[in-house]
């Protein structure tokens, strides 16, 4: 796992929680080379809004910290011990936050942390370095793509990336329109399954 942000931590959280003993390190550049934005060597630090969103049920944010919860989701422990006031939202106190969280994964006994930087694409790995991903790294992933620059989806973008980005890579453009005029020619029962397999 490279990266112990909030989605590198939750990642690490869930394969150590698994129960099959797999054992995950955690790298986190921090404190041995810093970013533009964080401040301290805790992991998780949140240096964003400290505010998880919504906690009504009729909310998407609420139904996926609900899923998150069902999932045993670290982030979410952690964010309740470090809970605020915050009106319908659930926000946290950032600093009791990194710590809880801190305090979690380095406790972990199937999670080893490993500070300092990743310049290469280790494999098998989740890379969950966010948008201040270091320089060296960067380079590393766009050369791997073959693109000249990266971009970041903030917070709720990668709920509809990940289904277009899915049509897109399991068929390509020519074979997702044989899809979808496929879907339109299907009796609907057939275009649920179709539907769900694209995205699963
Ligand atoms: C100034 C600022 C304000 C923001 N405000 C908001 C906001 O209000 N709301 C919102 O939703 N989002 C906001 N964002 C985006 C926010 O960063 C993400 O929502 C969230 O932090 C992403 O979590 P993450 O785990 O992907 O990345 P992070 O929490 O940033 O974690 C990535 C970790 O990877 C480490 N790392 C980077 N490169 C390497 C490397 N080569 N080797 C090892 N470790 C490395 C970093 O040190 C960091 O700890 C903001 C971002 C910035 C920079």
């Amino acid at each position: 796992m490279v990266g112990g942000g909030l989605a590198g931590c939750e990642a690490a959280w869930a394969l150590a929680e698994r129960g099959d003993g797999v054992t995950v390190t955690l790298h986190e550049m921090r404190p041995v080379r810093m970013t533009a934005a964080h401040q301290t060597d805790r992991l998780a630090e949140l240096v964003c809004s400290n505010s998880f969103k919504s906690e009504e049920p009729t909310n998407a944010h609420c139904l996926l910290k609900a899923e998150m919860r069902r999932l045993g989701s670290g982030v979410l422990e952690a964010a309740d011990e470090a809970r605020v006031p915050g009106g319908a939202a659930l926000a946290v106190d950032r600093a009791a936050f990194a710590r809880a969280m801190h305090a979690r994964v380095a406790a972990h006994p199937l999670i080893k942390l490993a500070r300092g930087e990743v310049t290469a694409l280790p494999s098998p790995a989740v890379i969950a370095t966010g948008p201040l991903t270091s320089e060296a790294l960067s380079g590393a992933i766009a050369a791997r793509l073959g693109v000249a620059a990266l971009a970041f989806f903030d917070a709720i973008a990668p709920i509809v990336s990940l289904i277009r980005s899915t049509r897109t890579s399991c068929s390509g453009r020519r074979a997702t329109a044989r899809a979808a005029a496929t879907t339109t020619s299907t009796p609907p029962s057939r275009r649920r399954s179709t539907t769900r397999s694209w995205q699963a």
